[in-house]
């Protein structure tokens, strides 16, 4: 067999079609389309009107076992079966993908374009800054950063009066509420558009927002695995007088933005969620949102364009939406719904649409169903999980540092490791849906290791399991796979949830501990403790969980591999995306901003200054 190219050189070789006749081809008029140079494309949201009345079309998700650092292949086996579903078996397809983070493009793991010959191209393209979202979401991000620290130096150093005068200014001689300050007065219950005639005691409501420093919980943020920025202590300049705070950056992909992002249905609901989000807690004990800082309607026009959805395509040439990109580990890890929404349309009801939920299936799959699902309404098909021998023998008892010792053979270790996957295809099976295994090989395993793997798979009670080869031979090689998912998305489906959001939240996140990852029970920690009082007082206890937890174990320890057994889940903290709409705890001490290794992938990267042309990315 031939060697398989690097992905920018297989990425490279392929001429994109103009992504103008991409977009006719899969049924979009000129005028619902942007075009951002030859190869992407934003595509407006009003198809959604025109397309109401067209059945939906089958809705597939991929997801994984507990996958090395490295990744097993879940984004290259997307790209892989929407290539063998449309190119080789004719159907109509999408591809649903997240966009990459570019922390994890210049640290360890590379992008996410997928690999070998099942790729979403120009790769580079994808992988840097596609059509600006993730800066949008920064931008807005830090925003609400600015306006939350600059509001508490603002009112430490002014009178209720000065504050009030400030903020609601004399223009031509007469004081005006702009429209989101009289949205901030009827909520505090001042029915009042006439800044004259606002009392002494309403005017001190109105102007204070009164923000305790310590419990603000919007943090800044930045796409770049700077670990430095873990804490930081803000507000040193002379020029803010003495108000200092601890505070700290998290990556942008697990801001709150971005899953707004990624759970919005349109516009009006964006504009509703970017105005719910809570900052921080008043000192009488009241959450104070980006709606009361009067930033909302900055925050939507900072995102306007980030909710259309980028259109791209694979290699050998079917679409893709590229939409959103929350980590799944510390955020919720699924690509937009807005995204899955007009692909089910556009492929119509004997087309398949195929996203990927990031991590194991006890990371994204869980949050796809129980978070994306929730607040889509749509109901997923088939659940293909994606395996690999080299990470079985890992969860076997094989080392986890040097993966190239993982090639060698051995059987034994295979077998036991794929308990790991037996407890990823029953979590599935947990949502009442088929679960089709892909065995991705990799030019290392031997015939043996892939029947057992395969025949594993069965034992477990999965609809089928094939192996796969499309890294190496692209959407011919995901040929079995292709027809194992058509067949699996003929069976009735039985979806359910996992819990009921009406459970204290105490409840839920002890049903995901216990059912998921296998724990005896989950403990809270102090300050989680005080979360659950607080934010069940505030009302915000309905809300889904999404747990922020190590994606390299099924437990909260990324050493323990396999099924691990016997241990309790502790909860450091809880913090609340009330826009996003989820409860977000905090598993031990999972960093929300990832660092830089020794050596990272950047070492590699470089450019052609001759060609443009860009090296070294994978
Ligand atoms: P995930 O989405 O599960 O994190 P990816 O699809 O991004 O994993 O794959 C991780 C890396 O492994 C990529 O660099 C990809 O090119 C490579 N890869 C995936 N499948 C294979 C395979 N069968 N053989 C060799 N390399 C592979």
């Amino acid at each position: 067999q031939k060697p398989v190219p690097s992905d920018i050189v297989i990425s490279r070789s392929c001429v994109p079609k103009p992504i103008d006749c991409l977009a006719r081809e899969v049924g979009l008029l000129s005028d619902e389309v942007e075009l951002f140079g030859k190869t992407k494309a934003k595509v407006q949201l009003k198809i959604i009107k025109r397309l109401q009345a067209q059945p939906d079309g089958k809705y597939v998700v991929v997801t994984g076992i507990t996958p090395t650092p490295l990744g097993e292949g879940k984004s290259t086996t997307t790209i892989g079966l929407v290539q063998a579903l449309g190119a080789h078996m004719k159907l109509n397809v999408f591809a649903c993908v997240r966009q990459p983070s570019q922390g994890p493009t210049f640290g360890i793991k590379g992008g996410a374009a997928g690999g070998g010959y099942s790729q979403v191209i120009p790769m580079e393209e994808f992988n840097l800054h596609l059509t600006g979202d993730i800066h949008a979401i920064t931008a807005a991000n830090n925003l609400v950063a600015a306006a939350v620290d600059a509001r508490i130096f603002h009112e430490s150093t002014q009178s209720d009066k000065a504050l009030y005068n400030r903020l609601v200014p004399l223009s031509g001689g007469q004081r005006k509420f702009s429209p989101i300050q009289i949205n901030r007065l009827k909520k505090l219950g001042i029915e009042k558009t006439d800044p004259s005639t606002l009392t002494e005691e309403e005017i001190t409501r109105f102007a204070r927002l009164d923000m305790d420093p310590s419990s603000v919980t919007w943090q800044r943020v930045l796409d770049t695995n700077d670990r430095f920025l873990r804490k930081i202590t803000i507000g040193q300049s002379p020029t803010e007088k003495g108000y200092t705070r601890e505070a700290q950056f998290d990556i942008t992909v697990a801001s709150e933005i971005m899953a707004v992002l990624a759970l919005t249905s349109s516009l009006e609901d964006m504009r509703q969620r970017l105005a719910k989000m809570v900052v921080a807690t008043s000192r009488g004990g009241q959450p104070i949102t980006t709606e009361d800082l009067g930033v909302s309607g900055a925050l939507a026009v900072l995102m306007k364009d980030a909710i259309k959805p980028n259109l791209m395509q694979t290699l050998e040439g079917t679409p893709v939406f590229v939409h959103a990109g929350p980590f799944a580990n510390i955020a919720h890890g699924n690509s937009s719904i807005l995204a899955d929404i007009i692909a089910l349309k556009l492929v119509g009801p004997e087309g398949f649409v195929v996203t990927e939920a990031g991590f194991g299936a006890d990371i994204g799959m869980e949050k796809f169903f129980n978070i994306k699902c929730r607040y889509s309404g749509l109901r997923p098909h088939v659940v293909v999980l994606v395996a690999t021998v080299r990470a079985l023998k890992m969860h076997g008892g094989g080392p986890t540092v040097s993966l190239l010792e993982l090639s060698s053979k051995n059987l034994e270790l295979l077998e036991k490791g794929c308990s790991n996957m037996t407890k990823q295809i029953e979590n599935a099976q947990h949502f009442g849906l088929p679960v089709v295994v892909a065995v991705n090989a990799f030019k290392t395993d031997t015939e043996a290791e892939l029947d057992l793997v395969c025949n594993m798979a069965k034992a477990a009670r999965a609809f089928d399991a094939v192996r796969c080869s499309h890294w190496a031979e692209g959407g011919a090689g995901a040929l079995a796979l292709g027809q194992a998912v058509q067949r699996a998305s003929e069976a009735p489906s039985k979806f359910k949830f996992l819990y009921d959001l009406e459970l204290p939240i105490a409840d839920k996140i002890r049903i995901i501990a216990q059912k998921i990852y296998g724990a005896d029970d989950i403990e809270l920690l102090p300050e989680a403790q005080h979360k659950v009082e607080l934010y069940t007082k505030q009302g915000f206890s309905k809300l889904p969980i999404c747990m922020a937890k190590t994606h390299l174990s099924l437990s909260h320890e990324a050493d323990k591999k396999g099924v691990p057994t016997g241990f309790i889940v502790p909860i450091r903290d809880i913090r609340a995306s009330v826009g996003s709409g989820f409860l977000f705890p905090l598993v031990g001490t999972m960093p929300t901003i990832p660092g830089l290794p020794t050596r990272p992938c950047f070492y590699d990267i470089d450019l052609d200054p001759e060609t443009e042309q860009v090296n070294g990315l994978f």
